[in-house]
C-alpha cells in the first residue's frame, strides 16, 4: 500500500530522516493524508488543519505543501487524532481520523493508540506491520466545511518596538511585547565577564532552565 507516491518503506524512510524516528503516529499519519487526498479535487489551493500537535502535522509537512512556516497548515491542539484538508476559496473539504471502532481487528494499534501497555511491552515490529496492512481502513473520512472566519489570512497589522525588550513585535499584542509580560519560558542573564572568555563583554546569554533535560526531550521519540 503507497503512502501518496510513496511505497511505504520508501515514507518509513523519510519519516526516519524527518522526524527522528519512525513514529506510529506520523505512519499512520500518512494514510491518513493519502486518504483524505484522494477525495480532494486536483484543482485548488489547499490549507489544512490539524487537531493534535503530536506527530500528525510532520505527515502533512512531509506529503503535502502545507507547513506551519507557510501558514498552510494550523494546529489547533485539542488532542484529537484527525486532520482536515480544504479548498482556502470556499472551505469545502475533507476531516479524516482515526476511527477506535475500526482498531478491534489490529489489537497493536489499539495497543499504542489508547496507551494500553507500556512502550517497553509493546511490539514494535508487529505495529509497524499492523500499521503497513491496516493503511487507510482504520480512517474514517467525512466531508467538512471550514467556517469563514477561520478562511482567510490573518493579519498581525503593522511592527513596532518594545519599549521594554527593544524588539521588534505587533503592538497589538498590548503595550509591550509578549514576551515581556512574561510569556516565555526562559529568562536572559547578563555573562559576567571572565565566565565566559570565549565570548564579547556584554554578551548575554539565554538560559533554558535545565537544558540537557530539554535536549533529552527533543531526541527522545515521540508517538
Ligand atoms: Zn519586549
Amino acid at each position: 500500500m503507497n503512502v501518496r507516491s510513496y511505497a511505504f518503506e520508501e515514507y518509513v524512510e523519510r519519516v526516519r530522516s524527518f522526524h527522528g524516528f519512525a513514529a506510529p503516529g506520523v505512519l499512520i499519519g500518512g494514510f491518513m493524508v493519502d486518504l483524505a487526498y484522494q477525495h480532494l479535487p486536483e484543482e485548488g489551493l489547499l490549507d489544512a488543519i490539524c487537531e493534535t500537535a503530536k506527530c500528525l502535522p510532520d505527515a502533512i509537512q512531509l506529503l503535502t505543501p502545507c507547513t506551519i512556516g507557510n501558514g498552510w497548515l494550523r494546529v489547533i491542539d485539542i488532542g484529537r487524532f484527525a486532520l482536515s484538508f480544504y479548498d482556502k476559496s470556499n472551505g469545502e473539504g475533507f476531516r479524516v481520523s482515526l476511527d477506535p471502532s475500526l482498531l478491534e481487528a489490529w489489537p497493536e494499534i489499539k495497543n499504542w493508540f489508547f496507551k494500553l501497555k507500556p512502550k517497553k511491552e509493546q511490539d514494535y515490529g508487529l505495529l509497524m506491520e499492523q500499521i503497513r496492512k491496516s493503511g487507510t481502513s482504520i480512517c474514517r473520512i467525512e466531508r467538512v466545511r471550514i467556517a469563514p472566519s477561520f478562511l482567510g489570512k490573518k493579519q498581525r497589522g503593522k511592527i513596532a518596538l518594545c519599549p521594554k525588550c527593544k524588539e521588534a513585535y505587533p503592538p497589538s499584542d498590548g503595550p509591550i511585547c509578549l514576551g515581556c509580560a512574561g510569556e516565555i519560558p526562559y529568562h536572559v542573564s547578563e555573562i559576567a565577564d571572565g565566565l565566559a572568555p570565549e565570548r564579547s563583554k556584554g554578551q548575554t546569554s539565554i538560559d533554558i532552565g535545565d537544558q540537557h533535560a530539554l535536549l533529552e526531550r527533543e531526541r527522545r521519540p515521540t508517538g
